[in-house]
């Protein structure tokens, strides 16, 4: 059921630009019926309308999230949640009165703390014993890519000096090569066995928490970058199709179903072919609240995270003081099965969506992306490279060439304490300045899109963009702009958090307001065109619509 409503006394952005003249939306069953004055959207809607006063603020088309796992930022917030501590103290006083909180739980899992907040960004399994007494603690750090245990979990999976390092990941060691309680990449996989397993309800209450939290952000639609089972983390496919089934879930999905990693070459058809069963499974599904599903994306992991040293680099990592190491980070792919696979997929008609944060991750999921475009029509699929930490000039003009969407997490393309003490060494002077050349892929003329990786970030796209025009941490002025000239401008960002965010997670009529166009829209509570800069991080969303119908009001 949706209400006519009038959003009045604002200004509009079109997903394009700002709208010269208009002040106002009106919206009747569900779509746009008028984009211009005040007087003109309330003759839009005669029998009357819900009317919302927003008082200069911008109204928006509603946000695309292009990369994030809401499955794991609802139950995460539903689960020992660590997001919001603000150093060490505070997250252990988190678990402790979790724990506390929470007798009848075999294990605390949740997650959410920060690596700047502990030393080398290693936190010790005996803080947890502290916190949580005897207890089995499994928590994922905020980047999802390391975990950190306590002494009964380490003990409860039998991990000791002589448990072997994970090809695709590792324990950290105390010098006599006792775990110290941290575990990087694939390692984490070493108790999946062990943890409890949410059931498709629970998953269902975190996906239904994750909308919610996600449209008090403004944000109507996203593309889940990971539906499958991945560390830990069972596969939600089910709670996704209970969810829309029911109506609990009323946004637009898009999904990308989850590459798993080890196979051979002799293997490729065979894993190719279960991803078309899982993507013709689901079909698309549609509900009457408005929602969609479907997942007829691939998201690949082809390297890492520089902090843990498994960015795949062109050039060697340092040692933290300056001299190269032999390590060049790993690739999760070798080149000849990236190659083979992403071909395999894209003549299946998927959209590859391919984790790239090192430059020579970006240069191979190029190579594969580039043989698939020989013999498929790239442009159509719509393929995106997320992250994009590291990025090669020539790599720039071959995403452009090629039509490859970078996918852009703007909120990370500043300066901060973790990127100062944990990447700066690792890297070199030269190398951290070049990281996230958003101006330079804007002007190769590469597409662009934005998303948050909530929970590993905040999901707010104001904060995001608060850093993509500035470069500094929102809010903070603390160090310089990371890599001069790289701002994109506010109608750049924008546009990417819309329009072109509705492009690559396939939702065609969202992403611009448009007369007859379906009304999904956000307003903010200023026009961050009338404002510096560097107040751009204080825009709060006060109205979200999905379908015509008031999803949040701030
Ligand atoms: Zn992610």
């Amino acid at each position: 059921m949706t209400n006519d409503l009038v959003i009045t006394s604002g200004r509009v952005f079109t997903g394009a630009a700002l709208h010269p003249t208009a002040t106002a939306v009106a919206v009747s069953g569900g779509r746009v019926v008028a984009i211009g004055s005040d007087e003109d959207a309330l003759a839009a809607v005669p029998g009357g309308a819900e009317l919302f006063d927003a008082a200069g603020g911008l109204i928006t088309p509603g946000f695309l999230d292009s990369h994030v796992h809401p499955t794991q930022g609802g139950h995460e917030r539903l689960t020992c949640d660590l997001t919001d501590s603000t150093d060490a103290a505070s997250a252990l006083e988190l678990v402790r009165r979790y724990a506390v909180e929470h007798p009848e739980d075999d294990w605390i899992v949740g997650g959410g703390w920060h690596l700047p907040h502990f030393p080398g960004g290693l936190p010790r399994a005996e803080l947890l014993e502290q916190a949580a007494p005897g207890r089995k603690v499994y928590l994922v750090n905020a980047d999802h890519h390391g975990a950190w245990v306590s002494p009964a979990a380490l003990a409860a999976a039998g991990m000791d000096a002589d448990t072997p390092d994970p090809a695709d990941g590792h324990i950290d060691r105390d010098p006599d090569g006792s775990p110290s309680g941290t575990l990087q990449e694939g390692a984490m996989d070493l108790f999946e066995h062990l943890l409890p397993v949410p059931d498709d309800a629970a998953y269902v209450d975190a996906l239904v928490e994750a909308q919610r939290y996600l449209r008090s952000f403004g944000i109507t639609g996203w593309q889940d970058a990971i539906l499958g089972s991945y560390a830990g983390a069972r596969d939600s496919t089910e709670a996704y199709l209970l969810g829309f089934e029911s109506g609990a879930l009323s946004a637009r999905v898009s999904a990308a179903l989850w590459l798993t990693r080890g196979f051979g070459l002799d293997e490729v058809a065979d894993v190719v072919a279960r991803l078309v069963a899982a993507r013709d499974r689901i079909g698309v599904r549609t509900n009457d609240a408005g929602g969609s599903f479907k997942a007829v994306t691939v998201k690949i992991m082809q390297d890492g995270v520089p902090e843990s040293r498994t960015a795949a680099l062109k050039q060697p990592y340092l040692d933290g003081h300056g001299h190269p190491t032999d390590q060049l980070g790993p690739s999760h792919f070798p080149p000849e099965v990236l190659d083979a696979v992403a071909v395999a997929l894209a003549r299946e008609g998927f959209q590859l969506h391919i984790h790239a944060i090192g430059d020579r991750a970006v240069a191979e999921a190029l190579h594969a992306l580039g043989l698939a475009a020989e013999q498929t029509d790239g442009e159509a699929l719509r393929h995106h490279l997320a992250h994009l930490q590291q990025v090669d000039l020539d790599d720039i003009a071959t995403m452009a060439s090629l039509g490859v969407t970078a996918n852009l997490q703007a909120l990370w393309a500043c300066n901060s304490d973790q990127m100062t003490e944990l990447n700066l060494p690792l890297v070199g002077e030269g190398r951290f300045r070049e990281q996230y050349p958003f101006a330079a892929m804007a002007a190769a003329g590469v597409r662009l899109a934005m998303g948050s990786d909530w929970p590993v970030s905040t999901p707010d796209p104001w904060q995001a963009i608060s850093v993509a025009v500035t470069r500094v941490e929102p809010g903070e002025d603390r160090y310089p702009p990371l890599g001069k000239g790289q701002e994109l401008t506010l109608e750049q960002a924008l546009s990417a958090y819309t329009a072109g965010s509705a492009r690559v997670t396939l939702h065609d009529d969202a992403g611009r307001i448009e007369l007859g166009g379906r009304a999904d829209l956000a307003v903010a509570d200023r026009n961050p065109f009338d404002l510096s800069a560097q107040q751009i991080h204080t825009v709060r969303n006060v109205l979200t619509v999905s379908a015509g119908r008031v999803v949040h009001r701030g």
